[in-house]
């Protein structure tokens, strides 16, 4: 009876219904003001992959008292649903005293994650409970050059314990490409040091296949990013991109800045271990944190 399953069968309908349903993917940018955080956002949408199927003007605005805005656009590809919702923050670490300026950011992540927990405990659910988690939280490295900061250490080793972290270094237009890999090493070299396990986590590495591409992606993290939310003309083409003295840095152009990389990641092969990861990392901890809590 069970000599032959089917299992084809089985991906067409997890197809089906995922086609159906669509799904929700939802990412945060953080960092100190003016490093184009808000760019970024734009850069994201207006890129190629969302600029031919996405429905823009989807706006959710969240109350001004939050001050964190959320844009979604659902984007639709071969008959599925994506809601991408991107939510940028206002500047992090503006002030002459930082102490505790994570503070509203890791109440919004846990926000999110105690809304899923009361639909999650309801006795009758929802049958699919609405996903506002974080699932990637996109910080943003100030291109100085140097070393990271107190400030950036602080906010990444409290960060990575609740969300999926992704550095990058912000305006890497700013650098030259020698100091772009130089800076890199030494995040890379200052992440070890202090015990901080950004996105993707080793620890999370499922089998040795997942180990050799994840194990290349670290060695290119911080990606090097550079934003742009307009676009230019170069060899007849409309491309997106910033104009400099050297002419037209394009963002979608993988020799001349790693936005590809870093869409590559969040959107495409990582999307699913990203989300995989918030519920049952993430998430997980969150709820048995809490539900011991309330046991007491
Ligand atoms: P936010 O405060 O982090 O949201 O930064 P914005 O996105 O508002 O950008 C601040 C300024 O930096 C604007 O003038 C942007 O045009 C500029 N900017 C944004 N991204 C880049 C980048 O990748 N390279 C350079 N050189 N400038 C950028
Ligand atoms: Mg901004």
């Amino acid at each position: 009876l069970f000599g032959y399953v089917g299992i084809e069968a089985v991906l067409d309908q997890m197809k089906i219904k995922t086609m159906k349903t669509g799904f929700e993917f939802n990412i945060m940018v953080v960092g100190q003001s003016g490093l184009g955080k808000s760019t970024m956002v734009n850069t994201l949408f207006k890129s190629k992959v969302s600029r031919k199927s996405s429905q823009p003007g989807q706006e959710e605005r969240i109350p001004k008292t939050v001050q964190l805005q959320s844009i979604t656009h659902i984007i639709q590809e071969k008959g599925v649903k994506m809601k991408l919702t991107v939510t940028d923050t206002p500047g992090f670490g503006d002030q002459i005293n930082n102490d505790n300026c994570w503070d509203p950011i890791i109440k919004y992540i846990n926000e999110q994650y105690e809304r899923y927990l009361r639909e999650e405990i309801l006795i009758t659910r929802k049958r699919k409970i609405p996903d506002t988690r974080v699932h990637g939280c996109v910080y943003f490295v100030p291109p100085t050059g140097h070393w990271l900061r107190p400030l950036d250490l602080e906010f990444m080793r409290r960060l990575s314990k609740i969300v999926n972290v992704v550095p990058v270094i912000a305006k890497a237009d700013t650098l030259t490409l020698e100091e772009r890999a130089e800076f890199k090493q030494r995040i890379q070299e200052d992440l070890r040091t202090h015990a901080i396990s950004v996105y993707p986590q080793e620890d999370f590495d499922q089998d040795p296949e997942d180990r050799a591409l994840n194990n290349r992606i670290r060695e290119k993290i911080p990606f090097a990013v550079v934003g742009a939310d307009q676009e230019h003309q170069v060899n007849g083409k409309r491309v997106l991109g910033r104009k400099t003295k050297w002419g037209i840095i394009e963002v979608e152009n993988p020799a001349h800045c790693e936005f590809p990389l870093l869409q590559d990641l969040l959107i495409r092969s990582h999307l699913q271990d990203l989300k995989d990861i918030t519920h049952n990392v993430h998430y997980e901890s969150y709820r048995v944190r809490r539900l011991n809590e309330s046991n007491r």
